[in-house]
């Protein structure tokens, strides 16, 4: 960086939001990130439970379900046994029956693959019966400590509005988001900047009517704004993109 600087002081602005921007991010989190059961275990086993729970559905709603499970099936050996029509029914109220199966399967897969430990593979996790591409990256960076983006509708959104991306087609499929962020974060905390960006697009940057007056990454995001003021030839990309791809993180 310190060479970059060197080469051209007008980047120093960038790299400084870039900064910013991640640290923002992470002490935020540390300051007012939300506080649930599962982000009080690195167990992957416990977060594959969690992760079943969370998918499509409100995560204030499945707290107390979350620790009922967890207390009746602690590890994969006793959920390989567990009635699954008994285990439906304790789904039903969730409006979650179908996982119960899944997540019998699950465990069946765990014992006779990998001694009942959950892989810290993406490639493995993903082929884990009806684990989805944000759930096994949760379980990675969450319970492994990988430095792997989790990227939701929600945190997508955060992200594709602060860099100026198009919000195009599924957040967690857009690879070139995910590059993006992959790099942001070898800057900082992969952690707590997931979670920290999940509870900013949850608390601020909703869908419609986002709050950005009080939001505390909108000066980041303000770049992408502040670009319709840019001199024609340099438009195209916020000047927190354009100094990714100088230094060499975005292609495109
Ligand atoms: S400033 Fe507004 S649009 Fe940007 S991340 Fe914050 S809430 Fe979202």
């Amino acid at each position: 960086m310190d060479q970059l600087l060197k080469q051209d002081e007008t980047y120093a602005g960038d790299i400084l939001l870039e900064e910013q921007f991640t640290a923002a991010v992470v002490q935020w989190y540390y300051a007012h990130g939300r506080a649930f059961p599962w982000r009080e275990t690195t167990n992957p086993y416990h977060l594959l439970l969690a992760e079943t729970l969370l998918r499509q559905t409100q995560a204030v709603r499945v707290v107390e379900p979350y620790l009922e499970l967890v207390g009746r099936y602690p590890d994969p050996w006793l959920l390989a046994l567990a009635n699954i029509p008994k285990l439906r029914e304790w789904f039903g109220p969730l409006g979650l029956v179908t996982r119960a199966d899944r997540l019998v399967k699950t465990a069946r897969v765990l014992i006779e693959e990998y001694e009942g430990q959950m892989p810290n593979d993406l490639t493995a996790l993903l082929a884990l019966p009806g684990l989805g591409r944000y759930s096994a990256r949760a379980i990675l960076c969450l319970g492994f400590g990988v430095r792997v983006p989790m990227i939701d509708e929600g945190s997508g959104r955060t992200l594709r509005r602060v860099l100026g991306r198009e919000h195009k087609g599924p957040a967690f499929s857009d690879r070139s988001l995910m590059a993006t962020v992959e790099q942001i974060m070898s800057q900082t905390s992969a952690r707590e900047f997931n979670l920290g960006l999940l509870d900013i697009a949850a608390a601020y940057c909703r869908p419609r009517k986002p709050d950005c007056a009080r939001c505390p990454v909108r000066k980041a995001c303000a770049l992408d704004k502040a670009e319709l003021a840019r001199p024609e030839e340099t438009r195209g990309a916020s000047v927190f993109f354009l100094h990714l791809r100088r230094v060499g993180f975005a292609n495109n």
